[in-house]
């Protein structure tokens, strides 16, 4: 971890809302960092079968010797698969990281206003929505904050924290602390669209699908180009499969939509790929094609 000042979390139980890549990853490194976590999805039979892939996740780091079974079996023992967001009435902080849909996740804050303790802090996980408008569906947008965790999250070091308008200072340094026990770096971003990873990465990877839709070059010379000639561990359009490109075609309407300049145009070919269903690596097709 870079040097930072640590900061001690109090939190010893999270929930997490959504048990797709970025929620199954977020709970198996709170689990990692000995915080009871309690894992919700559209329903009790999603959630678990969330756990089974982190469970088997971990089966093939046994495999490699990165960890043995008793401490795969401990870290499993911590995630609890819940029925929904009132089973997490209790608990201190929550961290959505559900379907990047506003209006979705508009409900989502909603529900989680309604049902859980009125000092809980809600974190979104968003890659791209303004914290600020996730809050004002709440009546408590003090304690509403964003906490960008990055894929795959039990690999990636940083988590990007914004402070939305209303954030408190105190649910900002709490927020901070958690990230630390989860063994993560943080930077802190203004609440503008994409933060700063995104705004800075999805220009990029929707300028790479322009180059392929435009005849440039080859998908595979594409990424090649940019891995080799830049230096980066994978290219744009590998990069846009592992993300999700349902994910990346949301969080470019964002910054658009957002941020109202027109160099954030959607690419066309980005959409019809996700209107056909290829969404990448998780639906078995994206840029490229997955056995
Ligand atoms: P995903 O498609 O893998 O998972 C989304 C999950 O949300 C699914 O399991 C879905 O069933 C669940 N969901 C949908 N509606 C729900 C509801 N009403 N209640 C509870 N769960 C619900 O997507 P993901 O890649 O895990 O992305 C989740 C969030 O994380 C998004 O906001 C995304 O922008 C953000 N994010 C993604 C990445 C990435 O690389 N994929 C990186 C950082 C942040």
């Amino acid at each position: 971890m870079p040097k930072q000042e640590l900061k001690m979390s109090e939190i010893q139980s999270i929930g997490v809302v959504g048990a797709g890549q970025m929620g199954r990853g977020i709970a198996q490194t709170a689990a990692q960092a000995d915080l009871d976590v309690y894992l919700a999805d559209v329903d009790l039979k999603t959630a678990v079968q969330g756990k089974e892939v982190i469970a088997k996740g971990l089966q093939k780091l046994i495999a490699k010797g990165k960890i043995n079974e008793e401490a795969s079996e401990a870290l499993l023992a911590r995630i609890n698969p819940v029925d929904g967001i009132p089973s997490m009435h209790d608990l201190p902080f929550v961290v959505e990281a559900a379907t990047e849909r506003e209006d979705l996740k508009a409900k989502i804050f909603k529900t989680m206003d309604e049902h859980i303790g009125k000092d809980a802090i809600f974190a979104s996980n968003t890659s791209s929505i303004s914290i600020t408008r996730i809050a004002s569906t709440t009546n408590r947008a003090e304690q509403v904050i964003g906490m960008h965790f990055m894929n795959p999250v039990p690999i990636m070091k940083l988590v990007e924290v914004i402070r939305g308008v209303s954030t408190a200072d105190d649910v900002y340094d709490k927020t901070i602390a958690l990230a630390h026990q989860m063994n993560k770096a943080t930077v802190t971003s203004k609440d503008y669209a994409g933060f700063i990873v995104n705004r800075v990465l999805m220009p990029m990877i929707n300028e790479a699908a322009f180059a392929l839709m435009e005849g440039v070059a080859t998908a595979e010379d594409i990424d090649t180009a940019m891995k080799l000639g830049t230096n980066q561990p994978m290219g744009p359009l590998t990069l846009a499969d592992f993300i999700g490109l349902d994910t990346c075609l949301s969080i470019m309407e964002v910054l658009h939509n957002d941020l109202g300049d027109p160099k954030y145009r959607p690419c066309p070919l980005l959409k019809r790929l996700v209107e056909a269903g290829r969404f990448g690596r998780k639906s078995g097709h994206g840029f490229h094609a997955y056995g």
